[in-house]
């Protein structure tokens, strides 16, 4: 929506998306570059097709700095949860170690889901603080690790990894909330995973990078649709793939790329400065993540006193803020500050938290 009805959402996920974005999608889902075919109608098999998704991949690749020779791309189905299942269905026998940074909810579901298949341990966890602070990054690791996974933003705590040591074993993230928003070095990741609807498109597709060289050689016997290895070969194309969705996430990246990813990473710097200075200047908000632990992608707060809590989200609806109740199992605010959300409509959720006046 670009019109005088957009609203300035800050939803977690499926999340805002750049309005030229979203025109052009229009217009494609009604006629694809003039073809007089819809993008959703266009045969998966096609040119146009092996175009979008050759070009899509190549930006995955140039946005992250990672050489092709050295790295594949893949786009499946299943969300994040089929990537929690899949990655230990590949890597971890049943005689075997992986760890898990245990840093959220969706971490814990990650190393919950890989118990299926092996033995996944828990190298840090903050559970205990139910999840408001990062861990403390391990000092060792043992050496027998088949990987390493680690949550990089903690969608719903606020919580974000900035910087991830190198690691001796291959290092597997789950990078769904922070994709293409900050510095990172992808170098140094066997895997990444990333669901499309918080910072690449719509919902129904996963993005997966994976080294060459990581994915060569499965644990154990899969069904082709569950293998890393036969997907790859089969170019995300072993079944039908979401073809309107990877469409879209290729109009994302055209988009990141055009603005600059140093550019976005640097509005994104802006945005969440903005909002955490107005959390930490305001009497009536607090914030309940310390400094350094700080998301710069979910801004997770509260009212110091509950009770206003609904009154700020009414008081934000008149202005067409909307999006920022907090998940259901932490309670207050969360505003997702995701790639396509604006400096200005940070401006006018800073401004809302200064006008407010509980009743
Ligand atoms: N990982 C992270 C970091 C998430 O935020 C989410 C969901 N929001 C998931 C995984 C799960 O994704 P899905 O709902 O697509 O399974």
């Amino acid at each position: 929506m670009s019109g005088a009805n957009r609203k300035h959402y800050f939803g977690a996920g499926p999340a805002a998306m750049p309005a030229s974005v979203l025109e052009q999608m229009a217009r494609d889902v009604l006629d694809y570059n003039r073809s007089g075919i819809s993008i959703l109608s266009i045969p998966h098999r096609d040119e146009a097709f092996a175009e979008i998704l050759q070009e899509a991949n190549e930006l995955v690749l140039q946005l992250a700095n990672l050489d092709p020779e050295e790295y594949d791309v893949l786009w499946l189905q299943g969300g994040g949860r089929m990537q929690f299942a899949m990655l230990p269905m590949n890597f971890l026998g049943p005689d075997q170690q992986a760890g898990y940074i245990d840093s959220g909810h969706w971490a814990h579901d990650a190393m919950k889901t890989a118990r299926y298949y092996g033995n996944a341990v828990p190298i840090a966890t903050s559970a205990r603080e139910q999840y408001r602070q990062l861990p403390a990054w391990p000092s060792h690791l043992p050496k027998d690790l088949r990987y390493l996974h680690i949550t990089s933003n903690n969608t719903i705590y606020g919580t974000q990894w900035q910087q991830i040591p190198a690691t001796p074993v291959p290092l597997v993230a789950d990078m769904s909330s922070d994709i293409f928003s900050g510095k990172r070095n992808y170098q140094q990741f066997s895997l990444i995973y990333a669901v499309a609807q918080k910072n690449l498109g719509p919902a129904g597709v996963t993005l997966i990078i994976a080294r060459k060289s990581f994915i060569q050689n499965p644990v154990r016997d899969l069904p082709d649709v569950l293998s890393y290895k036969a997907q790859v070969k089969a170019g995300s194309l072993l079944n039908t793939p979401p073809v309107g969705a990877i469409y879209n996430c290729l109009l994302v990246l055209r988009w990141i790329h055009e603005n600059g990813l140093d550019i976005i990473i640097a509005n994104n710097e802006q945005k969440s400065a903005m909002l955490y200075a107005a959390i930490d200047n305001n009497p009536l908000f607090q914030s309940p993540i310390k400094g350094s632990d700080r998301s710069s992608m979910n801004v997770v707060f509260t009212m110091k006193n509950p009770e206003q809590e609904a009154g700020f989200i009414s008081f934000c609806k008149e202005r067409d803020i909307e999006g920022i109740k907090g998940h259901r199992s932490v309670g207050g605010f969360r505003a997702s500050l995701y790639n396509a959300v604006s400096i200005s409509d940070v401006e006018l959720l800073v401004q809302a938290m200064k006008d407010f006046i509980p009743g």
